[in-house]
C-alpha cells in the first residue's frame, strides 16, 4: 500500500490525458466504435477512448443479451501496487491534474 505522498509522486508522472480521464471519465465517440461478427449469434463491439486509448468491449447476441464486457486500460493507466482507490487517493490523483492545469495557465 502506498502513502498519499507516494501516490502524489506517482500521479505527477502520469500523462495528462490519463489524469483528464480520471477527472472526466473516458470519452467514447461513435467514430471510435468498431463491430465484429464473432459467430452466427454473437457480435463484438469495441470502442476506444478518444483521450487515453482505453478500450472497452461488449459481446452481445443478435437478440441483445450481453454475454461479456470489459475494459482494457493502456499501459501505465492502472497504478501498480495501489489497488482499489479510496476517496482520498482519488483526490490525490485529481490534485495532480489541478497542478498540471495551473502550471499551464497564463494569468
Ligand atoms: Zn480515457
Amino acid at each position: 500500500m502506498k502513502s498519499l505522498d507516494e501516490l502524489a509522486e506517482i500521479a505527477d508522472e502520469l500523462p495528462t490525458n490519463y489524469l483528464r480521464c480520471r477527472l472526466w471519465g473516458h470519452t467514447w465517440p461513435e467514430k471510435n466504435e468498431r463491430s465484429e461478427v464473432i459467430d452466427l449469434n454473437t457480435m463484438k463491439f469495441t470502442c476506444v477512448c478518444d483521450s487515453c486509448e482505453a478500450e472497452k468491449f461488449r459481446n452481445v447476441t443478435v437478440l441483445g443479451s450481453l454475454l461479456q464486457s470489459g475494459l482494457i486500460y493502456p499501459e501505465g493507466y492502472v497504478l501498480l501496487g495501489v489497488g482499489h482507490l479510496t476517496t482520498a487517493e482519488r483526490d490525490v490523483i485529481r490534485a495532480a491534474y489541478v497542478r498540471r492545469v495551473l502550471e499551464r495557465r497564463s494569468y
